[in-house]
This record gives structure tokens, sequence and C-alpha cells, in this order.
């Protein structure tokens, strides 16, 4: 990889910023001081120090994201706002992207990252990922309707959903787990029974929850941990 590329993606700045880093002798490769930003290092065999101090290489990010309504679950649009606008400049030089789709007016969870693996691994049908949400619905749900849900619901376009679990958490709000992510699946689950979803927030999507402490439009990286789980 090019030094001048490798320092932008760890945030260095732009290409041009990073050369002016470069000339003013503050980057060093191996203890070396370097004086041309375009060649070539190995980020994970060489040591590039900024000042002296060393530059840990990252090649993937992994943000968690509480999702207000009104974004769009997209890197670019060309009318609509999209969940990457809320995210800051130094966290998009990675280019990460929104894992699945919430639709523009569901809220809650939503993981973003560069790592394909990753993201292909969360979104396998095959791997059957849980993912919980909470709903306000226009009517209460019955017996039969838990049932329903358990056994799967037929779709308007007569595709029958996997068992989802549906429990009343108070009047009129449900939670609901569901195991795959077809387009507006639990809008179209409540509809296929005559009822419907007024408000949907994604609580979790597998072993990892929307994190409290992250208001409307916020986000964080993941942890470790939270990391390690997931894979
Ligand atoms: N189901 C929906 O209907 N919408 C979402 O955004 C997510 C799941």
């Amino acid at each position: 990889m090019r030094l001048d590329k490798f320092l932008a993606n760890m945030g260095y700045g732009s290409r041009k910023d990073v050369k002016t880093l470069v000339k003013k002798k503050r980057i060093t490769v191996n203890e070396k001081i370097i004086r041309k930003a375009d060649i070539h290092i190995e980020p994970h065999k060489d040591q590039i120090k900024y000042d002296d101090k060393l530059i840990q290489y990252k090649e993937y990010i992994y943000l968690m994201l509480h999702k207000p309504a009104g974004y769009l679950s997209a890197t670019e649009d060309q009318k609509q706002k999209t969940v990457l606008d809320l995210i800051k400049k130094q966290d998009k030089v990675l280019e990460p992207f929104p894992v699945g789709r919430l639709d523009k007016d569901t809220e809650g969870l939503l993981l973003l990252t560069n790592d394909g693996q990753l993201a292909h691994k969360l979104l396998s049908p095959r791997k059957h990922v849980d993912k919980i949400y909470i709903a306000k619905i226009a009517m209460n749900i019955t017996e039969r309707e838990v049932r329903q849900f358990a056994e799967g619901v037929q779709l308007e376009d007569g595709y029958l959903t996997k068992p989802a679990r549906l429990r009343t958490i108070e009047d009129k709000m449900v939670e609901i787990t569901i195991t795959e992510g077809k387009f507006h699946q639990i809008k179209r689950m409540f509809e296929a029974v005559d009822n419907s979803v007024l408000y949907l927030k994604r609580l979790a999507m597998g072993t990892l929850h929307l994190d409290e402490k992250l208001k409307s439009g916020e986000y964080r990286e993941l942890t470790t941990e939270e990391l390690d789980q997931l894979r």
C-alpha cells in the first residue's frame, strides 16, 4: 500500500494533507524519516510512526449507529439523507456501509462496516440471525396472532415467513423476533393478520444490542467483545 493512502485511511487527512506531514519530516517508517509520500509500505509489517507515535493499522471499521427515522439505509442518494450523512468524515475513510436495511421510518440498531465477510454472515438467510424489534401496533395482539407468527405468516405475495416470536410489552407495544430480512417484513407480517405497524425500532441483531447510551443519530465503534461475539 502507498504510504499516503495508508495515512489517509488511518485518518490523518487527505492525500494532500499527509504529503505535507511527510514533507515536514513527521513520519517515519521503521525509524527512518520519510521524504516521499508515495513510497510503498507493508501495513502489517512496517512500523509507521507520526511524531514518534506508532500508528496502529486498522483495515476494518465497525460502527453501531442508533438510526433515526428519516434516513435511508444506503451509502448515497441523489435526494434523500442517508445514514452515511450521520458518520464523521474521518470514520468514512474506510468506506463503511450499512449491514442490511432498516426502512426510512424505522429506528434503532444499524451496524455499519467495511467487513464484507461479517456482513455476509449476518445477512445470510441460512445463518438465521435473530433480529429483535419493538413495534407500536394499531391493535393489541391475540393468542391467535402469537401462534400465527410462531408458525409463519403468509404474506400478500404468497411467501410464508419463518417462525417469529411475538410478545406483548405493554398496551399495543410488542417485541418481535425474526430471523429473516425480507423487504418491509414486519410491517407486511402485521398487515397479513389485519393489524398494522405504527412505529418500529430494532433493538438487536444476533449478539449485538443497541447501546442505550447512544442517542438517536449517535454512533460508536464496537467494542472488541461485541465484535468477537458477533464473529
Ligand atoms: N421490517 C420492516 O417492516 N421494516 C424494517 O425496517 C425492518 C423490518
